[in-house]
């Protein structure tokens, strides 16, 4: 009588445990119930759960409170689901979470049992919510500051040549699509900046960094870590100065809010 489960149940879930590595979901996909994911057939690996279920990442900026995180977000469950999903990177405390803390915002959690919504928790599945296209945001969802083409004599060219995302020093900065490092290091009023060039041809800058952690000649991959946000250069506080490029020269720029958009990113 054991022999007839024990027979069974292993098939199943070794199926889902394939089904779940190929489509490259954490959390959601452990979810799923069982039946349907074993249904799911090769060619199509789990695409329609792989959608509603999406875990989007989060960098906690000054003045979050997980319940208005939960709330802006529309978090399933609110904050205690919110804390639930990221006790390892808060802490014993919810109300104690830090500017630059990366917190997964699972929005598919529809009454999860605790037992997935642990499995789901490693920072592998936390790392990046690229969109179809590949590209995804230079810094989790922040506030941008000046925007692009503002005027002013800030700019030796009279305008804003990128867009401002407003985050502390110490936010881990990402590559928005894979590409090759051109330059990393000092560059005048750009304080430490990292350049990438990409396959269309197009350049994006991460300015003001407290410092690279990507070399020059290096290839990185959407949603790579490529720097630490700072206030390195000429700035009057911290954040991130992204800009994109037609050429590697300053002068050159074009619209990144759009060049984004353009990509399926939404910022
Ligand atoms: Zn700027």
């Amino acid at each position: 009588m054991p022999a007839k489960g024990q027979h069974r149940k292993p098939r199943s879930l070794n199926r889902l445990t394939r089904v779940c590595i190929a489509a490259g979901t954490g959390a959601a996909a452990l979810a799923l119930p069982l039946v349907s994911v074993a249904h799911a057939s090769a060619a199509e690996p789990a695409k329609a759960p792989a959608v509603s279920a999406k875990a989007q990442q989060y960098t906690v900026v000054r003045g979050d409170t997980l319940a208005k995180i939960a709330t802006a977000h529309h978090v399933k469950g609110g904050w205690k689901s919110l804390y639930n999903a990221n006790k390892k990177v808060i802490g014993a405390n919810p109300s104690l979470i830090r500017p630059g803390q990366h917190l997964t915002l699972n929005t598919a959690v529809v009454k999860a049992a605790p037992a997935p919504a642990k499995k789901a928790a490693p920072a592998a599945a936390v790392k990046k919510a690229a969109s179809p296209s590949g590209y995804s945001k230079p810094v989790g969802d922040a506030a941008i500051g000046t925007p692009y083409h503002a005027e002013g004599s800030n700019w030796s060219s009279g305008y804003h040549t990128g867009v401002d995302f407003l985050v502390w020093s110490g936010t881990p900065v990402h590559s928005v699509a894979a590409g090759t490092v051109v330059h990393a290091g000092a560059d005048g009023s750009y304080g430490n900046d990292v350049i990438i060039r990409h396959a269309d041809g197009k350049y994006t800058l991460y300015g003001h960094l407290t410092n690279p952690v990507v070399s020059v000649g290096q290839t990185v991959t959407s949603g790579q870590e490529i720097g630490i946000s700072g206030a390195t250069g000429n700035v009057t506080g911290p954040h991130l100065h992204f800009e994109v490029r037609t050429t590697p020269d300053y002068g050159s720029d074009i619209d990144p809010v759009a060049y984004l958009a353009a990509h399926g990113v939404t910022v």
